[in-house]
């Protein structure tokens, strides 16, 4: 079931009530629970508020089902809107779990104060320390790299090495990257304040944005576009979106797919900047048992390469590979960096980006 997030709070809890009396009748009788799964109260809800949206996921939530008897009830939105909306239910929300992309957003939701601290052995066991809250307020549940796209046709793969390399005079007017009130380069940014400090990526900041093609403008997959169409050379754009079009069945997205190359920056630097989707359990939650049981549904074997797959991200369980076309894209060493150090660094991010006149 979804609801949409302009529904009023009344209309919308009432058909949660309806939504689960109505989709848990046709499960009566056949609930088969494999000895693996989480054991959460039997059946019940969960209420999950999601940016994600994606058939996959879907797919997930049926399974979920099947294996535990919960029921989900899913609220789409964007990130802020959830956040916003959590924040003005209080103490009556009935989220239980807010899932969303880019550690920034996370992070914002922790400091809004609408997740909680939980416990799962299985989750912090699963999900590498740097992907998750220190206070176990949020979790990784994909990750994502954020590359150079560049033009065959005018770069050559040994003229790339790292971001930074990118502020040099060579790149004059040839970048294209979409615009600083993006969280996905503001997360970059915090990056680079982690790693260099904040006066190297100053430094670094004013030579890049001079080297910029074009005001910045569209989404990581406009920049992927401009760089099959000549607009610019090289552009910033996370995996995910090549992914999407060497897999789309339109043969324009497969033609800008196939004028493309991804390039890993950082390889003996640091490794590639990477971000995450993922989720954290709501600080009022009415569910809170059920919402950890999703969680860890989610880092099974299963639920990973599923997960992962519907939107070409890697999975957070190293065990598990990416989907075929991902691992086209290559190997590649990621950076090790706490991705909770982007949400503490993003006011100071922001702030550098605007000084150095990154629209
Ligand atoms: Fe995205």
């Amino acid at each position: 079931m979804k609801l949409r997030l302009s529904q009023p709070l009344g209309i919308l809890i009432s058909s949660l009530m309806l939504g689960a009396i109505a989709c848990s009748a046709p499960n009566n009788g056949e609930s088969s629970t494999p000895s693996e799964s989480p054991t959460p109260k039997a059946g019940g809800v969960l209420n999950l508020y999601s940016s994600r949206h994606y058939d996959s996921d879907e797919e997930l939530y049926q399974k979920f089902t099947e294996a535990t008897g919960i029921e989900i009830n899913l609220i789409e939105g964007k990130e802020e809107e959830l956040i916003e909306r959590i924040k003005s239910e209080g103490a009556n929300s009935p989220a239980d779990l807010l899932m969303t992309v880019d550690v920034g957003n996370l992070w914002r939701a922790q400091e809004a104060g609408i997740l909680q601290t939980i416990e799962s052995d299985v989750l912090t066991e699963k999900i590498p320390a740097n992907l998750r809250d220190d206070e176990n307020q949020w979790f990784a549940l994909t990750k994502r790299a954020r590359v150079i796209i560049y033009n065959p046709d005018k770069v050559k793969e040994s003229d790339l090495s790292t971001y930074e390399a990118l502020a040099e005079p060579q790149w004059k007017g040839r970048i294209c990257i979409r615009s600083s009130s993006n969280v996905y380069n503001q997360s970059l940014v915090a990056a680079k304040i982690a790693e260099l400090g904040e006066a190297d990526t100053k430094a670094w900041l004013t030579g890049f944005v001079a080297n910029f093609a074009r005001p910045p403008e569209g989404n990581d997959t406009a920049q992927i576009q401009a760089v099959a169409a000549g607009a610019c050379d090289v552009a910033i754009a996370n995996t995910y979106y090549v992914g999407r079009l060497i897999r789309s069945e339109e043969p324009a997205d497969q033609e800008v797919a196939s004028k493309v190359r991804v390039f890993f920056p950082n390889q003996t630097e640091g490794g590639t900047h990477i971000n995450i989707s993922g989720a954290g359990v709501t600080a009022n939650a009415p569910n809170p048992e059920n919402a950890i049981a999703f969680l860890e549904f989610l880092v099974t074997p299963e639920a990973q390469a599923v997960f992962a797959d519907g939107n070409n991200e890697y999975p957070v369980v190293e065990a598990v590979a990416a989907n075929e076309v991902v691992q086209t894209l290559g190997e590649f060493k990621a950076s090790e960096l706490k991705v909770e150090e982007y949400g503490e660094l993003n006011p100071k991010a922001v702030q550098i980006m605007d000084q150095a006149g990154w629209k």
